[in-house]
């Protein structure tokens, strides 16, 4: 398991995703053969669940942010391309054991343009 480059950063991540990311590690080395590789942590720009409206600019870090978990420490994104290369039955038992790791309600997982995203829910505000 590695992040992209040095920019990503997980080590602030919630106990509740960094718990996983082993077991993550492991279903990508099963399905795809290579190892985890995160590209995003609390770095990057990432669309809100409202966006554009949830935009706003932060002072303090001087950067752009939304509602995405990802600034709350409660969001990765990791390369998907690996399984996505694999035939269907592979990214089939793939979604189906990632679900049974991080499970509804609690977690999200979603496929973000190229990347896998998860979150966890209990991070989420009253409203988003
Ligand atoms: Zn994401």
């Amino acid at each position: 398991m590695r992040t992209k480059n040095s920019e990503v950063t997980i080590d602030e991540l919630c106990e509740e995703i960094k718990s996983k990311l082993p077991q993550l590690d492991e279903l990508m080395k099963r399905y795809s053969g290579t190892e985890l590789v995160i590209t995003s942590g609390n770095d990057g720009i990432h669309s809100g669940s409202k966006w554009p409206k949830s935009i706003y600019f932060d002072e303090k870090t001087a950067r752009l942010k939304s509602d995405s978990l990802h600034y709350k420490n409660a969001a990765i994104d990791c390369r998907i391309w690996g399984i996505k290369s694999k035939g269907k039955e592979i990214q089939k038992r793939f979604a189906g054991d990632s679900l049974i790791l991080f499970p509804k309600p609690w977690f999200t997982i979603i496929i973000e343009s190229s990347c896998l995203h998860i979150q966890c829910n209990k991070y989420r505000g009253k409203n988003e």
